[in-house]
């Protein structure tokens, strides 16, 4: 079966973490984690790395493997996970600085790689991943005589600049870590947004890089057409796909493209989005189905060999929008089946 065609812009990408780099005054790093949003870790570290940056993120080991085959032995990749069980063996191998995030963990780095490069986590409110403030109080000392190479938090709210939360966290994070003498990272792309306060030493930028909100001035990076493959003329009263769900109010011509959920195109925009043909929208009609979704083309003058899902007019929050979710999510669905082609324009 034909795939769909998911373009990546790597110069639109390299554009938007130029100008979050811009917003501030300190180092900037990248977050690659789960396969750089769905584009390709191999080729989006490559081009950033390419472009200077030094530091990338990703969320587990071997996400890093990929990392560190692209960008070579020189940059830092830090782990979110940090260091669990069974991950020593790749930490080592890969040169990988795990960000350590409880004293289960620390006791394992320090016994397991004594003297290899780590991080530290903490939480200062988000109760996701980190130590909190009586662990860190217990073990900060030993902790800091092994030098670690960073110490951060993150922030719960930053995507709301006047959420009472984004200061608080500030707060807690300063008093956990102020006069340290370590490099300090507290945000990622919204906490960028939120000014000098919150900027630190080194900032974490993913989604702004890809195109995604908070970073409202982001070039789109992505974009998704799907191959028609079979059309059809209908009468009035027909109707499409599982369950019946749409019927035909007039004479109609229907297009069925190669895509579907299996691709990460949420079901939950079945009956409610467009596609795009050029500047021209189609309504998908009825249910996306696994692999498969049909659009009404009846009011174009051509039959089509793609469609646009993902395009300037339809970027990947509208489609969140549409679909009830963010645009995290959609990045990060898009699937494995689609041929990625990845322009410089
Ligand atoms: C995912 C993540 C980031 C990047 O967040 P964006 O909102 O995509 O910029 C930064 N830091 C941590 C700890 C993360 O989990």
């Amino acid at each position: 079966m034909a795939t769909g065609r998911l373009t990546i812009d790597l110069s639109a990408l390299l554009s938007n973490w130029r100008s979050l780099d811009a917003m501030t005054a300190c180092e900037t790093g990248a977050v690659v984690k789960a396969n750089a949003y769905g584009l390709g870790s191999g080729r989006v570290a490559a081009a950033l790395a390419g472009m200077g940056v030094a530091k990338f993120f990703v969320a587990t080991v071997e996400e890093g493997r990929r990392v560190r085959e692209s960008v070579g032995p020189e940059k830092d990749i830090h782990v979110f996970s940090g260091h669990m069980q069974g991950d020593t063996e790749a930490i080592l191998q890969l040169n990988l600085i795990p960000m350590l995030n409880s004293v289960d963990q620390l006791t394992r780095h320090f016994e397991a790689l004594p003297g290899h490069p780590f991080g530290i986590q903490l939480d200062t409110g988000m109760n996701r991943l980190g130590m909190e403030w009586a662990e860190w109080a217990a073990v900060a000392s030993i902790a800091m005589q092994q030098r670690p190479r960073l110490i951060m938090s993150h922030l719960a709210c930053a995507d709301e600049p006047d959420h009472p939360m984004n200061e608080y966290q500030l707060g807690v994070f300063r008093k956990m870590t102020d006069g340290v003498g370590v490099p300090r990272s507290l945000s990622a792309t919204g906490g960028i947004l939120l000014g000098k306060d919150y900027h630190f030493d080194l900032t974490r930028p993913g989604i702004g890089m890809y195109g995604g909100m908070p970073f409202e001035q982001a070039k789109p990076v992505v974009h998704l057409d799907l191959p028609v493959i079979q059309v059809r003329d209908l009468t009035e009263g027909e109707v499409v796909g599982y369950g019946n769900s749409w019927q035909a109010k007039r004479a109609s011509r229907i297009a069925t493209v190669s895509g579907g959920y299996a691709d990460g195109i949420i079901r939950s925009i079945s009956n409610r989005a467009k596609f795009w043909h050029g500047s021209t929208p189609v309504p998908l009609v009825g249910r996306v189905s696994m692999d498969l979704i049909t659009v009404d083309i009846t009011d174009l003058e051509e039959t089509p060999d793609y469609l646009s899902l993902l395009c300037p007019t339809q970027t990947v929050d509208d489609l969140a929008e549409i679909g009830g979710t963010i645009g995290y999510e959609i990045l990060t669905s898009l699937g494995g089946r689609y041929q990625r082609r990845f322009i410089a324009s």
